[in-house]
C-alpha cells in the first residue's frame, strides 16, 4: 500500500483527461506551490506531512485529513515529494529542472545520474564504441542499467582489431 508514483506532467494530463473544465495553468501552479511547501517543510495542522496532490485543491493538508483515509490505496502523489522521504543525496529531479536544462540521463525515478560515477567494465576498454561520443549516452545507460551485475553484457560490442 502507499501513493502511486507520478510525475507532475503525467498527473497533469491525467487530472484534466477526468476533469475537462479544469486550467491546466492554473492546476500547474497549484500543484508546484503545494509541492514547494512540501518541500519547505510546511506541515499539516495535525503534524502530517502534506499531500501535494490534494492540497492543491483543497489547500496545505496530509492525506488523512483531506480524504478521512488512513491509508492511501490506488491515490497518486507526486515521485518527488515521495522521493524526498527516502532522502537521495543531492542528485537533482527532473521535475525540478528547468526543460530547456535537460540533457544526460535519469534513473527510473527520474534523478539525474551523472555520468562520470558510472564505473567503466574492461569491456568496454576493448570496445570500437568505447570513447565515440555518440555512443556514449547508450554506454553509459547499458552500464547504469547493469552497475549491481557482476557480468557485464553488451549487444553493441564490437572488439577493436589490433
Ligand atoms: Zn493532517
Amino acid at each position: 500500500m502507499g501513493f502511486k508514483r507520478i510525475s507532475i506532467d503525467k498527473y497533469i494530463k491525467l487530472h484534466l483527461k477526468n476533469n475537462p473544465t479544469e486550467n491546466k495553468v492554473d492546476l500547474e501552479s497549484r500543484l508546484k506551490n503545494a509541492l514547494k511547501d512540501y518541500q519547505e517543510g510546511v506541515k499539516c495542522s495535525c503534524g502530517n506531512d502534506i499531500w501535494v496532490i490534494g492540497s492543491a485543491s483543497v489547500g496545505n493538508s496530509c492525506f488523512t485529513c483531506i480524504t478521512g483515509e488512513s491509508m492511501p490505496i490506488d491515490d497518486y502523489e507526486i515521485h518527488s515529494a515521495i522521493i524526498k522521504r527516502e532522502n537521495k543525496k543531492g542528485q537533482r529531479h527532473i521535475d525540478e529542472i528547468k526543460p530547456t536544462e535537460i540533457h544526460g540521463f535519469f534513473d527510473d525515478d527520474g534523478y539525474e545520474i551523472n555520468s562520470d560515477l558510472i564505473k567503466k567494465p574492461t569491456l568496454c576498454l576493448t570496445c570500437i564504441h568505447d570513447d565515440d561520443p555518440r555512443e556514449e549516452p547508450l554506454c553509459n545507460m547499458n552500464r547504469f542499467d547493469q552497475r549491481d551485475n557482476d557480468d557485464f553484457k553488451c549487444f553493441a560490442f564490437k572488439k577493436i582489431e589490433f
